[in-house]
């Protein structure tokens, strides 16, 4: 049997992606020219099929990059010239506060102790401010930022531009794109796709900034919002893309609504209530997040109370289970349990039953 991976990324692959894969080599997709009208074609449907899966008003153009990492920079470098205020709960969030110090920029922060979310009635964001980043999932620590929290933001402070990293919780997270200005995830995570593939979810608003900024400072060239919608206009890209993550996404995202994105949300929430169930009533384990609002339904953060969690992490593993290890200063104590779209109900009661055995 097969391991299953309840990794959070790379994690476990999307049912389907081997039968997309095996399709898409059979019409030879991935030797297709990306100037050629099939990839034009593949771009529109990849677009058409996110703007369905995540509600996305209609003024959002929709990029693709390398990965999230390079939309932290890019987003910085188009977005702002002084100054970006972050808000940071783990070491994803505490990844774009590092680009925007090393693009210059100066840096507001709130920092809140890892595993712990945050309060949005108890800060204050310095007017001015052209940019506030934030995680609305923090994969080191399982934290979730509620989505109406996020959405609360943009009545409290209108004027900076909102970006989300949503790499982890999406496509779960109801997101409001009427709420915010751009969102990003990359797809080994909660789509269960192979790595190597950045989307940029880009408002109008974001676009009218980039504009100003254009020929002010370096945007990035061929990678600046600028180049990147002029091509996106054609559903074409700056450089050769990845055609084949790009080919899977479009089909797995088509299967995801086929099986109804609110079906795929109430089945991540009941999966997420058996594993917190499961942590608070165990002797070995504890839920690592205290506040019930800010556990994560998408990465499930436990302590382990009385062996070190590489000794779980392998009796799981002669299972065939695959667990994720605490995140950086944690390893030694914690275990992360990816909840995505990928594991099945079924999946998740059998590593309920072997974590209850251990
Ligand atoms: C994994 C992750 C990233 C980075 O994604 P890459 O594809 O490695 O660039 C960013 N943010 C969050 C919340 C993540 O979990």
């Amino acid at each position: 049997m097969a391991p299953i991976y309840f990794t959070p990324g790379p994690a476990q692959l999307y049912p389907t992606v081997a039968q997309h894969l095996q399709a898409g080599l059979d019409k030879q997709v991935f030797s297709q020219s990306h100037r050629s009208q099939a990839f034009k074609d593949l771009y529109r449907r990849t677009d058409a099929a996110l703007r369905a899966l995540f509600n996305l008003p209609e003024e959002y153009a929709i990029y693709f990059t390398g990965s999230a990492t390079e939309i932290w920079e890019r987003s910085l470098q188009n977005l702002t010239a002084q100054n970006s205020f972050h808000l940071v709960n783990g070491s994803f969030s505490k990844k774009y506060l590092d680009h925007a110090k090393w693009l210059g920029r100066q840096t507001e922060v709130l920092q809140v102790p890892f595993g712990e979310g945050f309060d949005i009635d108890h800060f204050q964001i310095l007017e001015g401010t052209e940019l506030v980043g934030l995680a609305q999932n923090e994969t080191s620590s399982g934290v979730c930022m509620p989505v109406q929290d996020i959405h609360a933001l943009r009545t409290l402070f209108p004027d900076p531009l909102l970006s989300v990293d949503i790499v982890s919780g999406a496509p779960y997270a109801a997101l409001d794109f009427s709420k915010v200005d751009m969102a990003f995830f990359s797809v080994q995570k909660g789509f269960g796709l192979p790595a190597g593939l950045g989307v940029w979810l880009v408002n109008e608003r974001c676009r009218r900034k980039a504009t100003q900024l254009e020929g002010q400072q370096y945007t990035g060239g061929h990678y600046s919002i600028k180049s990147l919608h002029e091509q996106f206009l054609q559903f074409q890209t700056p450089c050769t893309p990845n055609v084949l993550d790009i080919y899977l996404l479009c089909h797995i995202v088509e299967d995801m609504l086929a099986a109804g994105i609110d079906t795929i949300r109430r089945q991540t929430e009941s999966k997420a209530i058996q594993l917190y169930n499961f942590l608070e009533e165990s002797n070995l384990f504890k839920p690592f997040v205290q506040n019930p609002l800010h556990r994560s339904p998408t990465v499930v953060v436990a302590d382990v109370v009385d062996r070190p969690a590489a000794q779980v992490i392998s009796k799981l593993k002669e299972q065939g289970l695959v667990v994720g290890s605490g995140y950086g200063n944690y390893k030694e104590t914690q275990i992360r349990i990816a909840n995505f779209p990928a594991v099945s109900e079924a999946d998740v009661d059998q590593l309920v039953k072997a974590l209850r055995q251990l």
